[in-house]
């Protein structure tokens, strides 16, 4: 078995790319014309597996789907427009009015407002500290069909019980679906913990160059959908373990159109060659800056499952390759953190995560403001919260802009 990098390198070319190509060139089509009116027939009927428009299908976002089917081990994975996109488009394919669904209480901002849209539309969800398993248990209900979980939770980096959870699901039949976003591939793959599918926003570490949004949903293969009423007739074809993907791709991008353009399946293919490498350096630059931070007398608390203190830290060391890129810190009482944000010369002060370039933001006033100070409170968002995601820049250039910003206050 070729390592991971080798494989995610390769899988164009091992695709049987036109004129040798070594990248998938990109299709900038929209409709597939056949000289056989049954060839496009056997298309939409689900007997052939070539192209008819590109709002479900387009080869090179097959080939990025294909490339990171590889990477996450799974059976098969659908692309969208967005992250958000592929878990809206997934939960609205597969569950109905009357359902119910657990969601770890720890959720990316707009995972939480998509969930509540869901409960509006009559789709219930009871949000949990998804820590602990038996919490999640705790919620369950007869009309429960799924358990929505995170990996490595942002701002606050709580850590799922990740294993629990699995091993709950799959005793009580029940669709496990862990966002590996804030790990990627290259740190944990959720099959090792039975998860169902798998989220992934490519536009993070995957993409990693801040230049496409994307996002993926990959089918394991593990959950048993025979047992599940919400397929459609239609799509119970075949193999059991591609009903839920069929309908997620056929009915999931038909109904909703959140369709990854070909453009962005490029940057992102490319973006995902080197994921192994810039990891392993944005984790690094994330210790070293902890480590500085952690001792600095102007920073009052720093949340990372890579420090021994850390709640979670042993399930962290078990669990996944490196303790993340991404981390949060409090600076003491006397230190303004707009003005020590504004302090900073390289570090960029910007949204978004996962990107070459390290990023700083303060969270209350931005990602988490619109829940508002109550939620804010649950959630352990302090005021002075600032979340930073490690690039892979020279390590003594971060620190000491930090060192600068810090040393005025
Ligand atoms: N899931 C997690 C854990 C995220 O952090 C994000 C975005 O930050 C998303 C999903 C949504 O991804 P996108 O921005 O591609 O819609």
């Amino acid at each position: 078995m070729p390592g991971f990098t080798t494989s995610t390198l390769h899988s164009d070319r091992r695709g049987g790319v036109e004129h040798g190509s070594l990248h998938k060139p990109i299709h900038a089509n929209v409709a597939y014309g056949y000289e056989d009116v049954q060839d496009l027939v056997d298309v939409f009927q689900g007997r052939s597996s070539n192209y008819s428009y590109t709002r479900q299908v387009n080869p090179t976002v097959s080939a990025l789907e294909a490339k990171i089917d590889a990477m996450e081990r799974g059976v098969a994975t659908v692309c969208f427009a967005t992250g958000m996109a592929a878990i809206g488009t997934a939960l609205f394919a597969l569950l109905r009015r009357g359902d119910h669904f657990v969601s770890s209480a720890y959720l990316f901002g707009n995972t939480t407002s998509l969930f509540q849209t869901f409960a509006a539309q009559g789709v219930d969800v009871t949000f949990v500290d998804a820590t602990r398993t038996d919490a999640v248990e705790e919620a369950l209900r007869p009309e429960t069909r799924l358990v929505f979980v995170e990996t490595i939770a942002n701002p606050r980096t709580q850590v799922t019980d990740l294993e629990g959870i699995g091993t709950l699901c799959r005793e009580r039949g029940l669709i496990y679906v862990v966002d590996n976003t804030m790990t990627s591939p290259y740190l944990f793959q959720p099959v090792d913990v039975d998860a169902s599918l798998i989220v992934n926003s490519l536009t993070k570490y995957i993409g990693g160059h801040g230049n496409a949004v994307g996002g993926a949903i990959t089918e394991m293969g593990r959950y048993d959908w025979t047992t599940f009423d919400n397929i459609d007739d239609t799509y119970k074809r075949g193999d059991p373990s591609r009903w839920a993907i069929t309908q997620i791709r056929k009915k999931g991008l038909r109904d909703f159109g959140a369709t990854l353009g070909p453009e962005s399946a490029h940057h992102l293919a490319v973006g995902a060659e080197t994921l192994a490498l810039r990891m392993e350096r944005q984790c690094a630059n994330a210790r070293a800056l902890v480590d500085f931070l952690a001792a600095h007398d102007k920073i009052a608390k720093v949340y990372y499952p890579g420090l021994p203190d850390h709640p979670q830290h042993g399930r962290t060391t078990r669990l996944f390759r490196h303790p993340g890129a991404l981390f949060s810190f409090e600076p003491t009482d006397d230190v303004d953190a707009f003005a020590l944000l504004n302090r900073l010369e390289l570090v960029v002060k910007s949204t978004n995560l996962g990107d070459n370039r390290t990023l700083a933001i303060p969270v209350a006033h931005t990602i988490y403001h619109e829940i508002g100070p109550e939620r804010r409170a649950e959630m352990g968002i302090a005021d002075s919260l600032i979340r930073i995601s490690a690039g892979i820049e020279d390590i003594d250039d971060l620190i000491e802009d930090f060192a600068q910003a810090l040393g005025g206050m």
